[in-house]
């Protein structure tokens, strides 16, 4: 059995906390550096894995802040007291799937510090969705509304 790792991450403060679990090591996740201007804006490295899992505690449903934007098929989840963005979710139902700002990591150094710039600006809506739920993370939110 593969053994996993856990990485853990919060905001600055502390309301918005995450623990992701992956049998992949860090220089084997892969790191993005999306070109949006929102995750240029926030200099956001994210990662995901899809074979893992992870779930992300909100310690006040307010410090939450659920921006979206574009085609508004994903919460970019940032936190209204630090402003520190933690991470993208897609939601479906019950299940949701997310991408990690690896930034707000403990171990964020043990990742790449250049990592890879991707654009997905050729996407319809239906592709994007399509796209994050084969390549982001199994998630789950606790805590908020
Ligand atoms: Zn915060």
């Amino acid at each position: 059995m593969t053994p996993e790792h856990i990485y853990r991450g919060q905001c600055h403060c502390g309301a918005i906390a995450l623990e992701f679990v992956s049998a992949r090591e860090p220089e084997h996740l892969a790191v993005r550096a999306c070109q949006c201007r929102f995750c240029r804006a926030h200099g956001a490295r994210t990662t995901a894995d899809p074979a893992g899992r992870v779930t992300i505690r909100i310690a006040d449903p307010g410090a939450v802040i659920r921006y979206r934007f574009a085609e508004k098929t994903a919460d970019f989840l940032v936190c209204r007291v630090c402003g520190v963005y933690m991470a993208a979710m897609l939601i479906d139902g019950d299940n949701a799937w997310a991408t990690l700002n690896v930034n707000c990591f403990e171990n964020a150094d043990a990742f790449p510090k250049n990592p890879a710039p991707v654009s997905y600006d050729g996407e319809d809506a239906a592709a994007r969705i399509a796209r994050r739920k084969t390549k982001w993370t199994p998630a789950r939110l606790i805590g908020a509304d």
